[in-house]
């Protein structure tokens, strides 16, 4: 029951808020509670929070605030954060990971002779500023893709070395980290100081790839924080992609750029356990904005055919990957047919890997483009996930503006109804087609009060008349249920009416309605009633 109702992520969120203010004695009491299963009644609210009842001394009543752990509470006469506390937790807890690896990492850690106190935030801010440790190893500007590299290693290295990253918030250790590494490029020109924060970007998301692996238990409480961090670290490699001259740079360090290439191919071949690093979109985008070259694009391409070729002994997902960084070049080339050809042939094609495709020909404003490619996603991805359907759905919109596509638009959502209700009825509020709003919800039977209010009062505001049927509906399916809330909702509704026929100049036609409503219900004592208490009835 609870896992339907709660996240793995809210969990890891609130053990990062237990680990940070509870004590380890109150942790192990509470999962000694849990343990012994003195927890019962337990309930998510849809406010975001955990309900429930600890048996204790006697029986306390435990909130635990899934949003604000600060309004979290129990009734006990402890006061802050008690045992009873801990042991709901680790009722919702035991839905997704052992509650007592929880504690035993939690011990773990504590024994490790380094680890901070309760001022660990102040204290690993000052020890983290890369500025605090001199450069062990100064790199040059002309030295070597290699040098490089090794160099970006070695200060890694040196740093974990200096730092137990256990006891850091994640993102700040891994920022801190590539600070220390690209710190000999300060004064080097722009375009080679950039390159070398891309290829100090690349090895810390390798690095935290290959850290999280090897951090076993004592990681994955952690998840959400290493995925936030991946998530900063692409976001940073994209702009600083961007700020690159890459003309320039292919030019002037060939070498140090296609180096990048390279590296990104090799963390996709090395596939760790398990991989929050999207490393294919890293290839499309280093590919799509850095590397350009038509001889360069050549000679990977028929490298990936080579791999392509030789991949009998290869598992299913990394041919796939081989398949899909070929169909990237087909894209770069222009040949969407061909591509799309090859990712429908690759089984681990998830439609959100598209998404890298719309969102580059929405950039650089390829509509038609885009218009080809959601044409090809959104059929893919309309039952399987709809945040990224919304998302692709939007995209289609803003496409069809400039292409004076909308009618097409327009026709397409209704095609893939109900999927798109959303965007459906967004669309026609957006681009004013009251009318066909009003018939559609009308045709659906959907009632007045499950409407989008704002939506609703921008259509009133269009042309009340439009609305009038979609409240006739309304209130005559509230009388059909025939008792006291629904014809109160009736009366309700029959005022908001009123209000809307005066508004139209059109007073008489309600009275109309109301005198044929009325004859037409008259045997419905209690409605009588109620429109008698409403001053409906004269
Ligand atoms: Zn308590």
């Amino acid at each position: 029951m609870l896992k339907t109702q709660i996240t793995r992520e809210e969990l890891d969120r609130l053990g990062e808020e237990i680990r940070r203010h509870f004590e380890l004695h109150t942790v192990e009491r509470g999962l000694e509670f849990q343990q012994k299963g003195y927890v019962y009644n337990t309930e998510v609210l849809p406010g975001r929070a955990i309900v429930s009842k600890v048996q204790g001394g006697e029986v306390y009543d435990v909130k635990l605030d899934l949003d604000f752990f600060g309004l979290s509470e129990c009734s006990c006469p402890y006061e802050g954060c008690c045992e009873h506390m801990a042991a709901v937790f680790f009722y919702a807890f035991s839905v997704y990971a052992r509650p007592d690896a929880f504690v035993k990492d939690w011990k773990m850690r504590q024994e490790e002779p380094r680890i901070a106190g309760k001022s660990s935030k102040l204290h690993r801010q000052t020890a983290l500023l890369p500025s605090a440790q001199p450069a062990s190893v100064s790199l040059k500007e002309n030295a070597t893709p290699e040098e490089w590299l090794a160099h970006i290693q070695h200060e890694f290295t040196a740093f974990s070395e200096r730092h137990n990253q256990w006891k850091y918030d994640i993102e700040e250790y891994y920022s801190a980290a590539l600070q220390t590494a690209i710190r000999p490029s300060t004064w080097w020109l722009p375009g080679t100081k950039k390159l070398l924060t891309v290829l100090g970007l690349l090895y810390a998301l390798q690095k935290l790839e290959q850290d999280y692996d090897a951090g076993g238990q004592g990681a994955s409480p952690r998840l959400l924080n290493y995925k936030e961090t991946v998530e900063t670290l692409e976001r940073r490699l994209e702009e600083t992609a961007d700020e690159i001259d890459a003309e320039e740079a292919a030019r002037r360090w060939p070498d140090h750029l296609r180096s990048l290439g390279t590296f990104v191919s090799k963390a996709i071949t090395a596939k760790p356990a398990v991989p929050y690093v999207r490393w294919m979109d890293v290839y499309r985008l280093l590919w799509t904005r850095l590397l350009r070259q038509e001889a360069w694009m050549e000679q990977e391409t028929a490298r990936v055919e080579g791999m392509i070729a030789g991949s009998a002994y290869m598992t299913e997902s990394e041919r796939d990957d081989w398949q899909k960084a070929r169909a990237h070049f087909d894209v770069m080339s222009g040949h969407d047919k061909e591509a799309w050809l090859r990712l429908g042939q690759a089984a681990s094609f998830h439609p959100a890997e598209g998404l890298f495709y719309a969102n580059e020909f929405r950039r650089t404003e390829q509509w038609e483009r885009l218009w080809l490619w959601l044409q090809w996603l959104l059929p893919q991805c309309r039952k399987a996930d709809r945040d990224l359907f919304q998302k692709l759905c939007s995209y289609a919109a803003e496409a069809s503006k400039p292409l004076g596509r909308e009618e097409e638009w327009a026709r397409a959502l209704v095609s893939m109804l109900p999927a798109s209700y959303y965007v459906y009825t967004e669309f026609l509020i957006k681009s004013g087609r009251f009318r066909d709003w009003a018939d559609y919800h009308l045709a659906e039977n959907v009632a007045v009060f499950e409407l989008y209010p704002s939506d609703l009062r921008a259509a009133e505001a269009h042309d009340p008349t439009l609305v009038f049927p979609l409240y006739h509906q309304s209130i005559e399916r509230c009388i059909l249920q025939k008792n006291r809330t629904a014809y109160k909702e009736a009366i309700r509704l029959m005022k908001k009416l009123a209000a809307l026929y005066a508004q139209a100049g059109q007073p008489d036609r309600y009275e109309l309605f109301l005198r044929k409503l009325s004859q037409q219900y008259s045997r419905l004592r209690a409605f009588r009633e109620e429109l008698t208490k409403g001053k409906l009835l004269r």
